[in-house]
């Protein structure tokens, strides 16, 4: 893929930044490409952060099918927003010398939420900051054993396909992974639900949804959750008997695998990191309510979402660097390199789908 050949020059992928300096590097790309690049907000979070996305596209992506990317959905995750940062360049970079970025535009549209949890991300940085705080801002009612109250819902499991409940012991809302009491009881999910599931105009529906996390170093394809449900996506009851290792093939088992597969061929030919790709339950351990599972299964009822989910065929979680060694604390010298191997991988994916769905 040759992706080191024709990375960005960009000196800000070079480490991480807190969110002004995000905030305020997404207003100069916008007020550098406004051909190509408009500011999105997404939504409000509980502490009255915007949700922040970017849309890439020609024409303001008019009759072009949109991939959204995500991350930040978690705090201490910070490789993955400074991954969505190196792609917005990786995209808007495109010209005759860098075909690979320029031909996504004749056929894609992007919308790229670097930071979905901005409360979550502010907390790991700075003064007084938890640089491990993976959950949002928002009170939960539970408190710890010293009387103190436990805030954050993790954003990651408040998606209504697979959802599971949390029990109702006090003290679950101190938990790392509490998923709230009900699905989209957070801003985050709701904003990023709501997106995913709009009926767009004809032709310019999303196609792909990438939601990025880490660390791991892999590529997954649904289910994410081990829950038993009909190949649909819908649980038969609440989600709760997630007590399996597998999950019942989707009706893409063949493309998905097929695609996970050399998305991971591509990621390794640019800096030779393994990536594994496959099946999210059996790859990793099950995730209940998470963003892939819901964007992927099927919309039911009204176009409106109703209970269904974003009938998005090609949604993928893709876990970034690196295997443990460094863990949430991936080194900024890393920050170039990981973007580089996301671009390959995604330039290797968009190019599937495109043949795939004819584009
Ligand atoms: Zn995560």
């Amino acid at each position: 893929m040759g992706g080191t050949t024709r990375g960005v020059e960009d000196h800000f992928h070079n480490g991480y930044h807190n969110l002004a300096n995000i905030t305020a590097w997404l207003s100069w790309q916008v007020f550098q490409n406004p051909s190509l690049a408009e500011l999105v907000e997404l939504g409000t979070t509980y502490q009255e952060k915007v949700i922040q996305g970017i849309r890439i596209g020609r024409d303001a992506g008019r009759g072009k099918r949109e991939v959204v990317i995500v991350g930040g959905a978690h705090g201490r995750e910070w490789i993955t927003t400074s991954t969505c940062l190196y792609l917005i360049s990786h995209l808007l970079s495109a010209s005759p010398s860098t075909p690979g970025s320029a031909s996504h535009l004749d056929k894609f549209s992007f919308l790229i939420i670097p930071v979905l949890n901005p409360d979550g991300y502010e907390h790991t940085w700075g003064r007084g900051s938890d640089r491990f705080w993976r959950k949002n801002l928002q009170p939960t009612g539970s408190h710890d054993w010293l009387g103190r109250e436990c805030k954050g819902l993790d954003v990651s499991r408040n998606f209504p396909v697979h959802f599971s409940a949390s029990s109702s012991l006090t003290g679950s809302g101190c938990d790392s992974t509490y998923p709230g009491q009900e699905a989209l009881s957070s801003s985050e999910a709701r904003a990023l639900a709501s997106y995913l599931s709009r009926s767009g105009e004809e032709g310019e529906e999303v196609l792909s949804f990438i939601d990025l996390h880490s660390y791991g170093q892999l590529i997954l394809y649904p289910w994410l959750s081990c829950a038993s449900a009909s190949s649909d996506g819908y649980a038969s009851d609440n989600a709760t008997a997630a007590t399996t290792t597998t999950a019942p093939p989707i009706p893409d088992e063949e493309d998905m695998a097929e695609l996970t597969l050399g998305a991971a061929r591509a990621a390794k030919l640019v800096h030779n990191k393994v990536y594994r790709a496959g099946r999210g339950c059996e790859v990793m351990y099950s995730q209940e309510g998470s963003a892939v599972d819901f964007a992927y299964t099927a919309r039911r009822g009204s176009a409106q979402g109703g209970d269904g989910g974003a009938g998005i065929k090609w949604s993928f979680e893709v876990e970034l660097r690196d295997e443990g060694s460094w863990g949430f604390l991936l080194p900024p010298g890393q920050v170039r390199d990981t973007g580089e191997e996301m671009a390959a991988l995604l330039d290797y994916l968009l190019a599937f789908v495109a043949g795939k769905e004819r584009l």
